[in-house]
């Protein structure tokens, strides 16, 4: 479900979170933040530094690679994991996900009976568990068609 978030609320959240952690609020955050919120779900650094190239010229890759670690830090994205480059997922909320070996595109997966059994597993073996994702891997169906 998408919410309606104008300009000035998506600031308001990194700013919040931002100020939470003692951290300054810079233009470049602010922008880059704005982009990821219009940008589709699971992009890549180098996808993001392009969408930024416009507003902020001369802005390099380590220094979005940088920013996007900081949001994840912030709970703002999630880092996930895929073939290729990571991803990071605009929506922190826990969930699981499908990656294409073939494209490296990142799909949501519904699988919180499988997340759960696999909290399970972990416990049953003795270990404190943190976070349990489920990752499923393959070739999507668009590189199937
Ligand atoms: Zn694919
Ligand atoms: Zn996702």
């Amino acid at each position: 479900m998408e919410s309606i978030a104008t300009p000035a609320d998506v600031d308001a959240v990194l700013v919040a979170r931002l100020r939470g952690a003692g951290l300054r609020v810079t233009p470049q955050r602010l922008a880059l933040h704005r982009l990821i919120a219009a940008s589709p779900r699971h992009l890549t650094a180098e996808a993001l530094l392009r969408e930024a190239a416009t507003e902020l010229p001369g802005l390099a890759l380590p220094t979005v690679y940088s920013a996007l670690e900081l949001f994840a830090e912030l709970g703002v994205v999630r880092r996930v994991a895929a073939p290729g480059a990571a991803r990071y997922d605009t929506d922190p909320s826990p969930h699981d996900h499908f990656t294409c070996v073939r494209c490296g595109q990142l799909y949501d997966l519904d699988t919180s009976a499988g997340r759960a059994a696999a909290r399970r597993a972990a416990e049953g073996a003795g270990h404190a568990v943190e976070s349990a994702t489920v990752v499923v891997s393959g070739v999507c169906a668009a590189c199937l068609a």
